[in-house]
């Protein structure tokens, strides 16, 4: 009999901590709070009950060593003394961003950070600097020339580093790391402009993330349905000023130290690479629809909708099927094909 009873009450535990483990699932935590000059918010379903305060905690602190503008981040020590000894994650990222730009082509180039000071844009106090000037900045926007010698970190003169481009998808990264070692089922993170999706939301359903409408930065043009990935999307309307009816924005060409102005309102990448989610949003902007299309053909490893401001929306094959347009919305939508064959040395080899 007792052991009749020591049965039953094992089998009503057992049942409780299912009961209680599938409500955490399905009932996420959430957490919103400002990082990286953004607001952020993070909601986790399953795992540990503090994952939101250990991606908060995380995130704060990436923020903390890679803030070009915090007097005791690593990046302003470089910046300042033209020279620093790193580790952890500012070795990883400032390696990782050398390798995004060559990869690039330097349309991405970490070295832009003279400029987007000479314009305003971290202060805030915009001006439109002349010709000489910007020829002299853009002739010291070069990556290459930064070196590094056992995560000893060396700038030439005048030259300066600025990961505002790829910090928030390096954050992604690492919170990936944090969801798996708590045991997360899902998550959805919204970090600015970058969203990081993770695991199998408690429905089934796929997850289905916003595209911001750059005319209307509050609303959505459109809808991307997808699984695990990273969602980065970099738009002139994060950040510009207007002067005599021109407008500057924040994403600057590193060949000429010049706000971009080539027809395109916005990029948005999917890929499960953050870091490289983030580079390739920046990076595409720069290119321009036809180098950003070529890009994509030769590379595959990622997907992009890029609109133009003839209000044209460009969409890899990869996606295509995954976007709807908002109601109310009459954008025209061009599916990008991959109609080249790849040109990576690993493929042509083979
Ligand atoms: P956001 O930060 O709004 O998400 P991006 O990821 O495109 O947008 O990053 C833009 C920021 O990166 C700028 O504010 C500037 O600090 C820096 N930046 C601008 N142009 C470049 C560039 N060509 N390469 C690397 N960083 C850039
Ligand atoms: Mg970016």
């Amino acid at each position: 009999m007792k052991k009749q009873i020591l049965g039953a009450m094992c089998a009503i535990i057992l049942l409780l901590a299912v009961i209680l483990s599938s409500c955490s699932a399905t009932q996420p935590q959430s957490a919103s709070f400002p990082s990286m000059d953004t607001l952020m918010t993070v909601k986790v379903y399953g795992g540990d009950n503090d994952l939101c305060d250990r991606l908060q905690k995380r995130i704060e602190a990436l923020d903390a060593t890679l803030d070009a503008t915090d007097e005791n981040s690593d990046i302003y020590q470089l910046n300042q003394n033209g020279t620093v000894d790193v580790s952890g994650d500012t070795a990883d990222i400032l390696a990782r961003s050398l390798q995004l730009s060559k990869a690039l082509d330097h349309s991405f180039d970490i070295t832009v950070y003279p400029a987007v000071k000479a314009w305003g844009f971290p202060s805030g106090d915009y001006r439109v600097p002349d010709d000489a000037e910007l020829k002299k900045l853009a002739e010291k926007i070069d990556d290459t020339a930064v070196t590094s010698d056992n995560n000893t970190y060396t700038l030439p003169r005048d030259v300066m580093i600025d990961l505002g481009a790829v910090a928030k998808g390096y954050a992604a990264d690492q919170c990936d790391t944090i969801l798996k070692e708590g045991h997360a089922a899902a998550a959805v993170l919204n970090l600015g402009g970058t969203v990081k999706l993770y695991g199998k939301k408690p429905d089934g359903k796929r997850f289905s993330v916003g595209v911001a409408d750059p005319d209307n930065p509050a609303g959505y043009f459109g809808y991307l349905s997808c699984e695990d990935g990273v969602v980065a999307t970099s738009g002139g309307y994060e950040r510009y000023f207007e002067r005599d009816g021109k407008r500057y924005i924040h994403i600057l060409d590193p060949t000429t130290a010049k706000p971009v102005k080539n027809g395109i309102l916005s990029v948005t990448i999917l890929c499960n690479d953050g870091t490289a989610a983030d580079a390739l949003s920046t990076a595409l902007f720069v290119m321009g629809l036809d180098k950003a299309t070529e890009y994509y053909r030769a590379h595959r490893d990622f997907d992009f909708i890029i609109l133009t401001d003839t209000h044209d929306l460009y969409i890899t094959e990869g996606i295509a099927d995954d976007f709807t347009l908002s109601k109310g919305y009459d954008y025209k939508i061009q599916s990008v094909e991959i109609a080249t064959a790849p040109t990576s040395v690993s493929e042509a080899s083979q």
